[in-house]
């Protein structure tokens, strides 16, 4: 049978301030190694999902209230987004959100909080993060609120690796960035999933570059699963042709 899924979510349902119900009921699974999208308009809940999954929904007044959420063998709902980053989950958060004040370099090495005082093995993962973006090492020293929108992209993606994580959870990577750069940025997400074997789940808008890069999605409304498949399969679907291609 099947690989045992390094995430799975099991029919979960988030509540906002108590009574705004967002999430309907959504199941999906990735698995270990795996590039999977969660696709769909906006406001459909693809951030809320993400967030419930990294445990991010308290500052917002968010609640999981159904469901389950298993990662890497472990049921999570109730872990902390620390405790989670410690087990390999990270999320990269929709809007970049660098520390403006500090260094490029500073924001990457803020990425291993967890990893105490293990100098070697970080200095060994900075030397990577800048293999994977040349353009970090150009910036290093440059103050993270003066680069541009890729820049900060790249930050972000960068100190998500630098906890050394088994999984990614990335918000809307292509979110205010020119399609070229885009372009970039998924290329080097897709090295990092082959290379380094780190699983990602991304939320996407733009359904045409996500599809051409996951190996699978799902397609979200109103807090639901509409529809899910393969990449290639969603892509030669009318419906998603006519509704979701084309947009991004
Ligand atoms: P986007 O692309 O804008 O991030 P999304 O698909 O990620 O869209 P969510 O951000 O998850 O969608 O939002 C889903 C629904 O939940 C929307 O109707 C939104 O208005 C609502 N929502 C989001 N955050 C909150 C909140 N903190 N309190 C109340 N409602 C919220």
């Amino acid at each position: 049978g099947a690989a045992q899924p390094l995430l799975k979510v099991n029919n979960i349902e988030v509540i906002y301030d108590h009574v705004i119900l967002v999430l309907r009921g959504i199941s999906l699974e990735v698995p270990k190694g795996g590039i999977v999208a969660i696709l769909g308009a906006n406001g459909a809940g693809k951030t809320t999902t993400l967030k419930a999954i990294s445990n991010l929904l308290g500052t917002e007044r968010g609640e999981v209230t159904k469901g389950s959420i298993e990662f890497d063998g472990v049921s999570v709902e109730s872990s902390s987004p620390n405790a989670l980053v410690k087990r390999g989950c990270i999320q990269v958060m929709e809007g970049r959100h660098c520390f403006e004040h500090l260094t490029v370099e500073e924001n990457l090495l803020t990425g291993a909080f967890t990893r105490g005082g293990d100098r070697q093995g970080i200095q060994r993962d900075l030397e990577m993060v800048y293999n994977y973006f040349p353009r970090l090492r150009e910036r290093r020293t440059s103050q993270a609120g003066y680069t541009s929108g890729g820049e900060q992209q790249m930050v972000a993606i960068g100190r998500a690796l630098m906890s050394r994580p088994k999984m990614i959870l990335l918000d809307e990577p292509s979110m205010g960035l020119a399609p070229q750069l885009v372009e970039q940025i998924f290329e080097i997400v897709k090295q990092i999933n082959e290379q380094e074997g780190v699983t990602i789940l991304l939320a996407e808008q733009n359904t045409n570059i996500a599809l051409r890069y996951a190996k699978f999605g799902y397609i979200l409304e109103s807090g639901r699963v509409v529809m899910e498949g393969e990449a290639e399969q969603l892509r030669n679907n009318e419906d998603v042709k006519e509704f979701y291609l084309g947009l991004g």
